[in-house]
């Protein structure tokens, strides 16, 4: 059977959930498991977190899978809904949209529903993606709460741009903003990603919306999960498949991109871009084999990719290898693909099978 893999360990995804709640100890929990569980596969995800306050999902199939699976807590739709045929099913799911614009707020006025909803109101502070302008807040909320389909405004939230760079002051212009623009509004705030949570303490209000550190990921510029205290939640694992003695001038893999400076030995992992690993890796990004870095050389096939053993002249078929995760952190694989660690978590393939470790 071909060894290609993600472990996910369900015990250090709870653990970063502690470490979560260690850092926001005032604050409710709202889990982000959106493009499933960012790769870690979204219903194992919500029942581990079983401690979670609430879940944030970007549509309502996702939502309908979690009510589906038994899960109770309550499910944001961080993006709302996305035409007027979703409302009947969102209230009888007991999901709430966030509402970001006025198409979505008139619809809602519009629809006549079996049972309300509720709904959080989402608001720009800065980051001109969603939300209603800051000075439309107190306007939308108070037709909110007047639209017969609503049974209760559950809060404000809104979202920051550049919270993963603690040297941007833009984080505390937005949530000065958005604090003053919802000044006298009922119910409650939400502002945090995680690295808001991590890096900026201003930010923690009623809610706060870790996605990324729960899978032991540093959300901050350069950073690494380790420093906050986080584990990793996913190891992409393989084999050596073979190993090959070359001589010195050969070349190695489609275009002969890497060519051997000396007698050498090369091994074959069972691993490539058809599993998701980033085909566009600087030459030399580092692959745990036996625990130990070797260089990745040559180009990254569909299924296989190449490592320099020149360290490891005993490694054989059959060894174990290691692509990120565990004892290999995410966040240098993505720098060395020019990426953000999130694309290399959620883009891991169908056919890649997970094992859970720590159930
Ligand atoms: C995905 C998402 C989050 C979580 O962001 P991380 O950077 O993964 O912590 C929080 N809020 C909203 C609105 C999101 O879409």
């Amino acid at each position: 059977m071909r060894a290609t893999q993600v472990v996910i360990d369900l015990v250090a995804l709870r653990h970063n959930l502690a470490c979560a709640r260690a850092a926001a100890p005032d604050s409710r929990i709202l889990a982000a498991i959106k493009a499933n569980g960012y790769g870690h596969g979204m219903l194992r995800v919500a029942r581990a977190l079983e401690d979670a306050d609430g879940f944030g999902v970007a549509c309502l199939a996702e939502a309908i899978q979690l009510r589906e699976a038994g899960i109770s807590q309550p499910i944001v739709l961080l993006e709302g809904f996305f035409g007027a045929d979703e409302l009947e099913a969102i209230a009888r799911h007991r999901v709430i949209p966030a509402i970001h614009n006025m198409t979505q707020l008139e619809l809602l006025e519009q629809a006549r529903l079996p049972q309300p909803l509720a709904v959080w109101l989402k608001v720009d502070s800065g980051m001109h993606r969603l939300g209603f302008p800051l000075a439309q807040a107190q306007e939308a909320w108070r037709r909110l709460a007047a639209c017969p389909g609503v049974a209760e405004v559950v809060g404000c939230m809104t979202h920051l741009a550049n919270a993963d760079n603690l040297d941007d002051r833009f984080t505390v212009e937005q949530i000065t903003a958005f604090r003053q623009h919802t000044a006298g509004l009922p119910g409650q705030r939400s502002i945090a990603n995680s690295a808001a949570l991590l890096g900026w303490p201003d930010s923690h209000t009623d809610w706060v919306r870790p996605g990324i550190m729960l899978y032991g990921v540093s959300p901050l510029l350069g950073g690494r999960g380790a420093q906050h205290g986080l584990r990793p939640v996913m190891t992409l694992r393989s084999e050596l498949i073979a190993v090959t003695r070359l001589r010195r001038g050969d070349a190695v893999g489609y275009g002969g991109a890497f060519v051997c400076p000396e007698d050498m030995t090369v091994g074959v992992v069972a691993a490539g871009y058809g599993d998701g690993y980033p085909r566009h890796v600087a030459n030399g990004v580092p692959v745990l084999v036996n625990g130990r870095r070797a260089p990745l050389v040559g180009r990254v096939s569909m299924d296989m990719l190449t490592v320099d053993l020149r360290g490891q002249p005993d490694a054989r078929p059959g060894d174990a290898v290691v692509l990120w995760g565990e004892g290999l952190p995410v966040e240098e694989i993505a720098e060395h693909a020019g990426t953000i660690p999130y694309e290399l978590l959620c883009r891991v393939m169908p056919r890649v099978d997970a094992v859970e470790s720590g159930a």
